[in-house]
């Protein structure tokens, strides 16, 4: 029986009816452009990240983009993130102009080390980019310390809904950084039907910057007082989104719930370590990522039996070629390196059957010869 990584399909089918109604809505008043859905969508995700205000962008990568540059960030700044994340974290320092200064991660929870973060801030830093990888959220109030008042943009890409308990009281992802920023690229939790993102702030001046940003810079059409960009989100994006949003909770439930399920069922496989989730966390699991021995055999096993699974990330960011300017070598993120030979992901969207769960179970046990 094939397990796909991802079965986007299979969501769609329980949704199809609400979204298809939610489009045709955008094309029958052929307002394309910001408006109505993405106003609405944006009072949405600021409810449930709990923050002021929230952006639309035109994806998750712009997100963070915008959010350096409501920032100031530029040349001269160095920011300080993680090498263990997608490309997009570090790409987007680099393309505001700053230097990104790449630190190592937390073995256990695949995110930055906040001790390393301290030790990392300098007087050129400008500020941190914490990632909530794989939907638990980074430390961030043990990050904020270690950034000593410098802003925090909090990599919430992976992560819309996720919380975390701090001091005794929930936190929503996004909710407690200086700029959270979210992706719907279509594999994420809370995915569109393309591209799209969204930042969230508590700070009114900062979204203020960020409507600039999206806009050319702009408040008043054509008076621009500052060089922005063109990255909004699509009408029919937020209309898709809309739609969606009400079951991501519901979503996010199932994936704990099959991640549950999966760590009783390998937990005496010794060859294997289940993720570990913070106890201060509640994990939306957009990725079930493992560290196994022989992980690129376990891959080809599992592919042969029609099983999807995928290694994020199998190159760190500070030994990625394009980076080689800032003079990174092999052994300065250790964590972060071994990370890259061991983990791989499993499927774990919400729509799994048991049968599927159980043939994955069934085809990483007979791997190590359970
Ligand atoms: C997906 C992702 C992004 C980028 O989002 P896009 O919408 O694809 O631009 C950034 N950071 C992380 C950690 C991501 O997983």
């Amino acid at each position: 029986m094939p397990v796909p990584l991802l079965d986007l399909r299979a969501q769609h089918a329980t949704i199809r009816d609400d979204v298809v109604a939610a489009m045709l809505e955008v094309v029958d008043a052929q307002a394309f452009i910001l408006g109505e859905p993405v106003a609405k969508l944006e009072c949405e995700v600021a409810g449930l990240s709990r923050t002021r205000y929230a952006v639309g962008c035109a994806n998750g990568t712009d997100a963070i983009l915008l959010a350096l540059r409501a920032l100031d960030v530029g040349p001269g700044d160095e920011v300080v993130t993680t090498p263990f994340t997608f490309f997009a974290t570090a790409g987007t320092i680099h393309n505001a102009g700053a230097r990104p200064v790449f630190v190592d991660i937390d073995p256990a929870t695949f995110n930055i080390l906040p001790d390393a973060v301290a030790a990392a801030v300098g007087p050129k830093t400008k500020a941190v980019i914490p990632v909530d990888l794989f939907g638990q959220m980074a430390p961030i109030e043990q990050v904020q310390l270690a950034a000593r008042g410098l802003p925090v943009i909090e990599d919430a890409a992976q992560t819309i809904g996720a919380r975390r308990m701090i001091d005794g009281e929930w936190r929503m992802a996004g909710e407690a950084a200086t700029i959270g920023t979210f992706s719907f690229f279509p594999s994420k939790n809370l995915g569109g039907y393309g591209d799209g993102g969204m930042m969230v702030t508590q700070d009114e001046a900062l979204n203020t910057r960020l409507l600039k940003l999206r806009t050319h810079g702009s408040q008043k059409t054509y008076f621009h007082e500052l060089v922005g960009y063109n990255s909004r989100l699509d009408a029919l994006q937020a209309a898709v989104l809309r739609a969606k949003l009400p079951h991501l909770a519901a979503w996010s439930a199932k994936r704990r719930e099959n991640a549950a399920y999966y760590d009783a069922a390998l937990a005496d496989v010794a060859e294997i370590r289940t993720p570990y989730v913070d106890p201060a966390n509640e994990s939306i699991y957009n990725q079930y990522t493992i560290r196994a021995d022989r992980r690129d055999t376990l891959q080809a096993h599992l592919k042969e039996r029609g099983i999807g699974s995928s290694i994020y990330y199998p190159l760190p960011l500070h030994l990625q070629p394009c980076f080689a300017y800032l003079g990174y070598r092999e052994g300065q993120c250790p964590e972060a390196e071994r990370a890259a030979h061991e983990v791989l992901s499993l499927p774990i969207y919400p729509e799994l059957t048991q049968a599927q769960l159980d043939e994955v179970i069934g085809a990483v046990r007979a791997f190590y010869g359970r």
